[in-house]
C-alpha cells in the first residue's frame, strides 16, 4: 500500500480529533502532503474515526485523481488540495467543527489574539471566509484566498481550516485555537476583551520559533 506511515498517523490522529471533541460524528477530516511523491493521504467521507483503518485512506494527486484506494475521499479533498497547492510549507491539513470556533464562524466574525497562544498560527487573527456549501470547489478558493499568510481560516456557518509542516503540529493548533476561541467568547459574555496588537504577536512568533528544547522542532504549545 502506498503511504503506509502517512496512512497510519492519519488514523492515529483522526481517533484524537474525535476523542478530544473537536470534531463530534463524521465531520471534520484530516490529511497529508508528501512533497517527494506529490501525494496526499486523505480521510475517507462518512466512515468514522474509530473505525478508520490505514487500508481505508485514500492516495490523491494534487490534480484530483485517485492513486490508491477503494474508499471515496473526504468530501473537502479541494479544500486540502488548494492549500498544498498554495503554501510551499504546509504538509498537514485539518479541518474540524469544533463548537468555539464554529460560534465565531456562524458570526462570521474572527478570532482574536485575546491570547498570546494566537501566534501559533503564524498570524494574529484568525479571518472568516464566506459561507459556500460544504464540499465544493468555491468553498476551497475563497478559503484560501481569505487564509493569507496565516495557518487556519474559519469557514462561515461551517467550521475551521489549518495547516501545519506536520499532522500533530497542525492538529495542535486546532486544539490551542479552540482554546483561544472558548477564551474569546467567554471574555466578551462578561466585557470588551483587550486584543494584543500586531507588534506582540509578531514578537511572540519570533518567541516560538525557538521555544522548547533545541532541535524538538516545536514552534508553539
Ligand atoms: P467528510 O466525511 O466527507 O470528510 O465530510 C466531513 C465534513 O466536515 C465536510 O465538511
Ligand atoms: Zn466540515
Amino acid at each position: 500500500m502506498l503511504m503506509q506511515e502517512e496512512r497510519e498517523q492519519i488514523v492515529e490522529i483522526g481517533k484524537l480529533m474525535s476523542s478530544s471533541g473537536l470534531c463530534p460524528g463524521t465531520s471534520g477530516n484530516q490529511s497529508i502532503y508528501n512533497p517527494q511523491l506529490g501525494l496526499m493521504a486523505i480521510k475517507p467521507s462518512g466512515i468514522t474515526y474509530d473505525e478508520t483503518k490505514p487500508e481505508d485512506v485514500v492516495i490523491m494527486d494534487l490534480e484530483s485523481h485517485i492513486v490508491d484506494g477503494n474508499r471515496k475521499p473526504s468530501s473537502e479533498w479541494d479544500l486540502h488540495t488548494v492549500f498544498y497547492k498554495n503554501k510551499p510549507n504546509c504538509h498537514a491539513v485539518v479541518h474540524t467543527h469544533s463548537a468555539f470556533c464554529t460560534t465565531f464562524a456562524c458570526l462570521g466574525m474572527p478570532i482574536q489574539a485575546v491570547h498570546y497562544v494566537l501566534a501559533d498560527a503564524n498570524t494574529h487573527e484568525i479571518p472568516c471566509a464566506p459561507y459556500h456549501t460544504f464540499g465544493t470547489a468555491e468553498m476551497a478558493e475563497e478559503a484560501i484566498k481569505c487564509c493569507g499568510d496565516g495557518d487556519a481560516v474559519l469557514l462561515a456557518n461551517h467550521g475551521i481550516v489549518v495547516c501545519g509542516k506536520t499532522l500533530k503540529g497542525a492538529f495542535g493548533l486546532a486544539k490551542n485555537l479552540e482554546y483561544i476561541a472558548g477564551l474569546q467568547y467567554r471574555a466578551m459574555c462578561i466585557g470588551k476583551p483587550n486584543i494584543l496588537s500586531k507588534e506582540e504577536i509578531g514578537r511572540v512568533i519570533e518567541s516560538f520559533s525557538h521555544y522548547g528544547q533545541p532541535a524538538s522542532g516545536k514552534t508553539g504549545y
